[in-house]
Order: structure tokens, then C-alpha cells, then sequence
């Protein structure tokens, strides 16, 4: 599996973190079928974008780009992601890239232009828009475009090797091809080759990536091998801000240390990323972000309240809701991804365990059937993580709140208050919200 890693020329932001929370889902998934995966994750560390940043902040390369791709390692950590197998750097691998345009030439598929980069052409690929549903016909043929990112309506001859030009300053490699630089959809070609051979399964990234990066990967790799790129190619869309898609050129994102530093807890975020349908637009709302928090709580709490479970049996009742849940969220999941009935499915099971517990219908050997089932889930969801014993709340503590409820309930305020300054010197909060009592621990 080959996912476009993050082009490391600022902080990430958390659009770009759907992108790879999706993929990160759906690798978790993948393994939790058991299938084996190596996961493959570039970083585009030599581009057009990068090669600006460093100039407009006038320190090297190299310098420029290893902060944000320290800053890329450490957000995805917060946010759970688990690592890629392997992250290779565009700048370590310019003998990959060389060998493949060399083939290209060889083939009379990329030709010199008057500047002395080196093009694709793209008519000589049949092939040509098949990924993105453009016409080679409709195309302007020999012209060319020397820049990393156009519209689909610009299709036409782009670069594989760009010659070296004033603009890039320090930035350039001397090779058989000349003095330059490489495209950036050479680098995901030769990089994703390199570690999974010519063909391999998964190639992911955000649907902007469609066209022109994937289209010209398809190309440039197909036209060199003759063999088939990718066999499941699957592209995420966006997330919005006000029917907008986030991107740094509208100004209108959050980076994950934006979120963090107003208090967003990275769970809540990494809910929200991947609550919605990888292929389903969605806008980015705070009041969003509070129900993704509200969902992760549901859940670990249920987690916690496990522990501490010692019931009567609930008969037949626990074990058809664990098959229903199981074959729901499995089903689901398995048919692309279908998060939204999976977390449905999940939430339904969370509610009723929650009421065979709150009936004493649950016993310790079940509720710990309920707790790895639960756990089962996590490892795909990476919401939750280890709810440790401590965690969990005592008797008398659970006793402590139900007793506040009775006092509640009976309007008797003196007496749930004195409960609540109990429980409150025990570091247990309680708050009363619209879906009744919650509590958590004070932090220390
Ligand atoms: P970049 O660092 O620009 O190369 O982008 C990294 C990944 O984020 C790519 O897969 C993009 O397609 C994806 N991406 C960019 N913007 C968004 C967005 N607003 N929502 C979802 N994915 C995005
Ligand atoms: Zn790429």
C-alpha cells in the first residue's frame, strides 16, 4: 500500500490529517482481515513549494524541510496514526527517478525540451486520463507545463526532470540528465516502485491528488514497464470549512497544533476525521469536534465501567448482541469502509450493554467478553487505547454517584451536594448534563 505522504513545506493541516487517518483506518482494517500489509508513505521533501519556503526563509533545503517533517511525525503520533513501514524521502532517492526517466527516453516516450528539462508526451501513453475520465483527443498536445500542480484543463506535456534555472538557487543534482531537479510525480513513481515492485496493490490520496500527480504516476510507470501500476486506487474527499475545502491557499485551515493549543483533546479530533465516509465531503465544525468528544467518552466509559461490573447473568441476552454487533460492524467495514453504520452498530451495542449493567444483568466473566470485544474494535478505531485498572471506578464511588442521583432525583439538593464534595475530594467530578450524569477524573 502506497500512500502520498505530506508535502513537508509547512505544518500539516487537518485536512491533510484526513487524508491519512483515512488511510490509516483503512490499513488497520486491512490487518484486523488479517491481511498483511506493508505500508509504504512518502515524504515529498524536494518540490515546487518547498524549494519557495526555503528560499522566502533563506536557509537550506534540507533544514527547511526535516522541522515540518519532524512536526508531520510528531502530529501523527498524537493523532494515533500507526507509522508506515517504510517513509521514504524524495531527495534519497534521485538515482530511482533518473533510471526511470532514462527508461522513458529510451522508449521515445519523454523528450528534451528547448530549456533542457526533460517532458512527458503525453500522447504516447493510449492510456492517458484514464484515472481521472479526461480525453486524450481534447487535450493540446505539445504543449507544456514545467510546474507541479495545474487544472485538468491544462492536461498536456509535463516535467519529469526540470532543468535547472536561477529560481532554484542551491537546489539542483547533477545527473546523465542534466543539472536539475525532479517533478513531483516522478518522485511518487519511483519511490512507490522501489519498495513494492511495478505492481502493487493500494495507492491512496486526497481526490486533488487524482489529477494531475496520479494520472502522470499511472503514465510515467505504466509506459516504463508494461505492466499494470496499481489494482485499487482509492481517494478520499475533502474536509470543508464552511462549504469550502481546507487548504493553505485559502487561508481558511486549522493545523492539528492549532486545535491542541485551544484545548481539543487529539482523540475527539481523530474521531471527527473518521466518522464520516472517506468519499463523503464534510464540514469541519467545533460543535462537531464536542459530539466526537461526547462519542469517545461514550465509550470509554462503558470501557471503565467494565471493570468494575459484578452482576447477575443476562442469560441469552449478551450473546445476541454480541453476534448482532459483531456481524454489523464487520459487514459494514468490509463494504468500503461503511463507518457510518459500523459506529452506529458500536454506539447501539454501548447503549444496551450500559442497560443490562445498569439492570446488574451483566456478570464479570462477561462484561470481560464485552471489554476485549470492545477492545477488538479500538485497534481499528484508535479512540480509546488501555483503560487501565486505576482507571476505573471504585464501589464506592459508583455507589457514591448513584446515591447522588437518588438525592436528585428527590430534590433533596443538600444531600447530592455533600455526595458531590465527597466525590470530589475522592478527585471524581460529576456533572449533570442532557443525557444525565458524567463524571471524570480531576486532573492532578
Ligand atoms: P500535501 O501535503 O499537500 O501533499 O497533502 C497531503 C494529503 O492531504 C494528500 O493526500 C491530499 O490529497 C490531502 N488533502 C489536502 N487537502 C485536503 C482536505 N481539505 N481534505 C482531505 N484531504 C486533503
Ligand atoms: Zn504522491
Amino acid at each position: 500500500m502506497y500512500t502520498c505522504g505530506p508535502t513537508v513545506y509547512d505544518y500539516a493541516h487537518i485536512g491533510n490529517f484526513r487524508a491519512f487517518l483515512f488511510e490509516d483506518l483503512l490499513k488497520r482494517w486491512l490487518k484486523h482481515r488479517e491481511f498483511k500489509v506493508l505500508h509504504v508513505m512518502n515524504l515529498t521533501d524536494v518540490d515546487d513549494k518547498t524549494i519557495r519556503g526555503s528560499q522566502k526563509q533563506q536557509i537550506p533545503l534540507k533544514q527547511y524541510t526535516e522541522h515540518y517533517a519532524k512536526a508531520f511525525f510528531e502530529d501523527a503520533k498524537a493523532l494515533n496514526i500507526e507509522p508506515a513501514d517504510v517513509y521514504p524521502r524524495a531527495t534519497e532517492h534521485i538515482p530511482e527517478m533518473v533510471s526511470l526517466i532514462k527508461t522513458l527516453i529510451q522508449k521515445g516516450i519523454a523528450y528534451k525540451g528547448e530549456d533542457n528539462s526533460i517532458y512527458y508526451a503525453i500522447n504516447k501513453f493510449p492510456d492517458y486520463g484514464k484515472l481521472s475520465h479526461i480525453r486524450i483527443a481534447d487535450l493540446k498536445t505539445g504543449a507544456r507545463v514545467k510546474v507541479d500542480e495545474y487544472a485538468k484543463e491544462e492536461a498536456q506535456d509535463f516535467a519529469l526532470w526540470k532543468a535547472w534555472a536561477s529560481e532554484d538557487g542551491e537546489v539542483f543534482w547533477e545527473t546523465e540528465l542534466g543539472k536539475g531537479r525532479p517533478g513531483w510525480h516522478i518522485e511518487c513513481s519511483a519511490m512507490s516502485m522501489r519498495y513494492l515492485g511495478e505492481t502493487f496493490d493500494i495507492h491512496c490520496g486526497g481526490v486533488d491528488n487524482i489529477f494531475p500527480h496520479h494520472e502522470n504516476e499511472i503514465a510515467q510507470s505504466e509506459a516504463a514497464t508494461g505492466k499494470r501500476f496499481v489494482n485499487y486506487w482509492l481517494h478520499n474527499e475533502h474536509l470543508l470549512v464552511e462549504g469550502k475545502r481546507m487548504a493553505k491557499r485559502y487561508g481558511n485551515y486549522y493545523t492539528l497544533r492549532d486545535l491542541l493549543a485551544k484545548g481539543c483533546d487529539p482523540k475527539a479530533i481523530r474521531y471527527l476525521l473518521l466518522s464520516t465516509h472517506y468519499r463523503q465531503q464534510f464540514n469541519f465544525t467545533f460543535e462537531g469536534l464536542d459530539a466526537a468528544k461526547s462519542a469517545v467518552e461514550r465509550l470509554t466509559n462503558l470501557m471503565r465501567r467494565l471493570r468494575d461490573v459484578n452482576g447477575e447473568s443476562s442469560g441469552e441476552k449478551l450473546a445476541q448482541l454480541t453476534s448482532q454487533v459483531e456481524r454489523c460492524f464487520g459487514e459494514a467495514m468490509d463494504d468500503d469502509l461503511n463507518v457510518n453504520v459500523a459506529f452506529a452498530s458500536m454506539f447501539d451495542f454501548v447503549r444496551d450493554v450500559n442497560n443490562l449493567i445498569d439492570a446488574n444483568k451483566l456478570t464479570k466473566t462477561e462484561a470481560e467478553q464485552v471489554y476485549s470485544l470492545l477492545t477488538s474494535f479500538d485497534k481499528v478505531l484508535g479512540v480509546v487505547g488501555e483503560v487501565s485498572k486505576e482507571e476505573a471506578l471504585s464501589m464506592e464511588a459508583q455507589e457514591l454517584i448513584s446515591k447522588r442521583e437518588e438525592a436528585r432525583k428527590a430534590k433533596d439538593w443538600k444531600t447530592a451536594d455533600e455526595l458531590r464534595q465527597k466525590l470530589k475530594a475522592m478527585g471524581i467530578i460529576v456533572e449533570d448534563t442532557a443525557q444525565g450524569v458524567r463524571w471524570r477524573r480531576e486532573k492532578r
